[in-house]
């Protein structure tokens, strides 16, 4: 018996995460020049890191002997002036990933379970199946969340329940009234982990203040990221803003050390950098109108997406991302998620758009 089969049955049993491939080793395995390919499978911000975050990561290199502030004071005091909350509701993240799964190691254990949607993102039944938690997978309607049925799958030992909005890979989205009516009927001994990574994209009728309900709700968790709109995917730095008793908790079970100096700092200058979220959110209108008439001239159908990424269905997906593979665009299969004819699209700039686009014509061919 070998050390591995003594590792609990429920981390044998983790299905490993699937990222985008990376274009490095795209290049690799097809002898295609890495600067033709064109990456549209992480929902990464095409224009690159802001001009502002990529000053202050450059004065930061001679510092980087010494450990980083393990409190994230100066990103946390922007974020608290942003936001309006304490500094002590502020739990910060090797990426909201971390966040996500500092909420199920304080919250979570073996006997208690969690609620998250079919289709939603994977990282809930990953952070969950690692504590030896139980996931409880509610089918999804339209492919989007389906509250009422969540709100009724909620059990006595459940603990947490995970919502993205806009939800990834399927990009819906449900309303903030609809969303605070859900919060508002849960038991408050029921944690709601609001995942907003996209939040930044929403178009202004469709944003909500969920920051504003922190006061009203104690059981609520809203996560963000730098990831996407910010463009710091690379970094790993995300958020959560928490009553002060569940930071409190959270921060306990955190690394002492889980951002970097590098990523403190790039996402306060980023935060601070307004003109680059506004390009970014306004490249993404024009290239999420340009990627869906492109999808409905091939007669491929798409699910309405409110996020910097489409999903759409396609006869034979599989084959057809290898079709792209081939021409150097890498978009991202979703069988993972149980959605094995439809791909993921990630918006990029107007060029890669195209690209995309004329590839995917010759893939269907
Ligand atoms: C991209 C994404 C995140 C952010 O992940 P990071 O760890 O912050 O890079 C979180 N939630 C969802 C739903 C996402 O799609």
């Amino acid at each position: 018996m070998s050390v591995c089969d003594l590792a609990p049955g429920y981390i044998r049993a983790i299905a490993p995460y699937q990222p985008g491939k990376p274009t490095s080793e795209l290049a690799r395995e097809l002898g295609l020049d890495e600067a033709g390919i064109v990456k549209l499978a992480s929902n990464e911000n095409p224009l690159g890191v802001s001009p502002k975050a990529a000053r202050a990561l450059r004065a930061l290199l001679d510092g980087l002997a010494r450990y980083p502030d393990g409190n994230g004071f100066e990103l946390k005091q922007a974020l608290s002036r942003r936001f309006g909350v304490g500094l002590d509701c502020i739990v910060l993240g090797n990426g909201s990933n971390d966040v996500l799964e500092l909420a199920a190691r304080a919250f979570l254990a073996p006997g208690l379970s969690a609620v998250y949607a079919q289709h939603a993102f994977a990282v809930y039944p990953l952070a969950v199946q690692a504590i030896g938690a139980r996931g409880i997978v509610v089918p999804a309607r339209d492919f989007g969340h389906d509250l009422a049925a969540m709100a009724a799958a909620v059990q006595p030992d459940t603990r947490i329940v995970f919502i993205a909005n806009p939800n990834n890979p399927t990009g819906t989205f449900v309303s903030g009234a609809e969303l605070e009516k859900f919060i508002a009927a849960l038991p408050r001994d029921v944690l709601v982990v609001l995942d907003e990574a996209y939040t930044e994209y929403l178009r202004p009728d469709f944003r909500y203040d969920s920051i504003s309900w922190l006061g009203k709700y104690p059981n609520l968790v809203i996560t963000r990221t730098f990831s996407k709109v910010y463009g710091l995917a690379g970094l790993r730095v995300g958020y959560a803003l928490a009553a002060r008793d569940v930071a409190d908790l959270m921060n306990r079970v955190r690394q002492p050390f889980n951002v970097n100096s590098l990523s403190l700092a790039a996402a306060a200058a980023a935060l601070e950098d307004e003109d680059f979220v506004r390009e970014s959110y306004e490249l993404n209108c024009r290239g999420m109108d340009q990627i869906v008439s492109g999808l409905a001239r091939l007669g491929l159908g798409h699910i309405p997406s409110y996020g910097n990424f489409v999903t759409f269905a396609v006869p034979g997906a599989a084959g057809v991302f290898q079709k792209l593979l081939r021409q150097g665009v890498i978009v991202r299969p979703i069988a993972g998620y149980g959605m094995p004819d439809h791909l993921r699209v990630s918006i990029g700039l107007e060029s890669e758009n195209a690209r995309f686009l004329e590839a995917l014509r010759q893939a269907l061919g």
